[in-house]
């Protein structure tokens, strides 16, 4: 516990007195450090969602606050805000999946634009996780600065714009697949991969269903396959978000209603949660998802395979992302926020996971 509290300790504007730093004895690490180049920087606290004390600023909030920014509209970003900035994309995805009235709440930023929060001049970067994914990147008065980066991607998508990596003092990075083992394939293989799941299944004359979450995953899944003419069959949830890629100028191929009665030679994209419904029948399943570059993720999921199209970065590019951005100061949230923590520290770069995690374990 007194990891936690080490994050939530600031001077009167709110820039961060001490987090641990490597140069100096673990005895003196935790208060009192002289920022970074005598530089003040600003700092966050994960309180189910991220708050910037300095300029009261939430960040994928979720539990419903009077404003936040939402980085992109996954359910574990959102919340019914009072009022929310968000890129236009992510608005329009958020009316789909929790309503007019919510989305009527949403301030539109487009990337590249300031908006001004108080003390705070706030802008968004494309991310390259799904469409409108956004990382979000604040600046103080004195010049310091923050990158959150919600959830990203560093390859190219074929649904998601293309990620745009600007520089920070302080990073606030997720770490999903933060361990050195986590090395995604190329794309070329993975559209390889997933074609031959089809095609074989097909000559089966079983129906290849694919699994795949119904923002992101699912439209860069269709987009993959549009190339090889599958009559496609997508799920509800699917398609209504398909309607807000087309919008904002990334076509989908043309899918006919998921209808469990008539799969036969079609190839099914629904989201996981549906699978419940799915009637027995000549089916072979596939989940999307990252984990399986885990062989034993086929066993977790249930599935015949699991496909390693991920939309976060791996391990690789985590690291060339850091590099990227130049960071004096570096906090991991998300999946294996202490390892790839430590890596980084192991290249010279100060990181530490936000809940502290790593912290704990150099207590003695
Ligand atoms: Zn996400």
């Amino acid at each position: 516990m007194r990891a936690m509290q080490i994050q939530r300790r600031y001077d009167s504007v709110g820039y961060m007195l001490a987090v641990g730093v490597s140069t100096v004895p673990r005895t003196t690490m935790r208060w009192g450090r002289t920022p970074i180049c005598g530089q003040p920087v600003l700092t966050v606290v994960e309180r189910g969602g991220f708050y910037l004390p300095y300029g009261d600023l939430w960040m994928d909030a979720r539990r419903a606050k009077d404003f936040a920014v939402v980085s992109h509209a996954h359910s574990d970003h959102t919340a019914r805000h009072r009022s929310f900035l968000a890129t236009p994309a992510t608005i329009d995805c958020m009316r789909v999946r929790m309503g007019a009235a919510v989305a009527s709440r949403g301030i539109a930023l487009h990337y590249g634009e300031v908006y001004q929060h108080g003390p705070l001049r706030i802008q968004l970067f494309p991310a390259g996780h799904v469409l409108g994914s956004a990382m979000v990147r604040v600046e103080a008065p004195n010049g310091a600065s923050l990158l959150y980066t919600g959830d990203f991607k560093m390859r190219a998508s074929l649904s998601a714009e293309q990620i745009e990596i600007p520089q920070a003092d302080t990073l606030v990075m997720e770490s999903t697949f933060g361990r050195p083992e986590c090395v995604f394939p190329s794309t070329a293989e993975l559209q390889a991969q997933l074609s031959d799941f089809c095609h074989t299944a097909l000559r089966a004359n079983e129906v290849p269903v694919l699994l795949a979450y119904s923002l992101g995953k699912a439209q860069e899944v269709l987009k993959h396959l549009q190339p090889h003419n599958f009559p496609l069959m997508a799920h509800q949830t699917i398609r209504a978000l398909n309607v807000v890629y087309q919008q904002h100028g990334c076509p989908m191929p043309d899918t006919r209603p998921l209808d469990f009665l008539n799969m036969a030679g079609t190839v099914v994209v629904m989201p996981p949660a549906v699978r419940k419904q799915l009637p027995q029948g000549p089916h072979r399943l596939a989940m999307i998802s990252g984990w399986g570059l885990d062989a034993r993720s086929r066993f977790r999921y249930q599935t015949d395979t699991v496909l390693p199209l991920s939309d976060h970065a791996d391990y690789p590019d985590l690291l060339n992302f850091v590099d990227q951005v130049k960071p004096n100061l570096v906090y991991t949230v998300h999946g294996a926020t202490a390892q790839l923590a430590a890596a980084l520290r192991r290249y010279g770069i100060e990181a530490w996971s936000l809940n502290g995690a790593d912290q704990l374990e150099l207590d003695v």
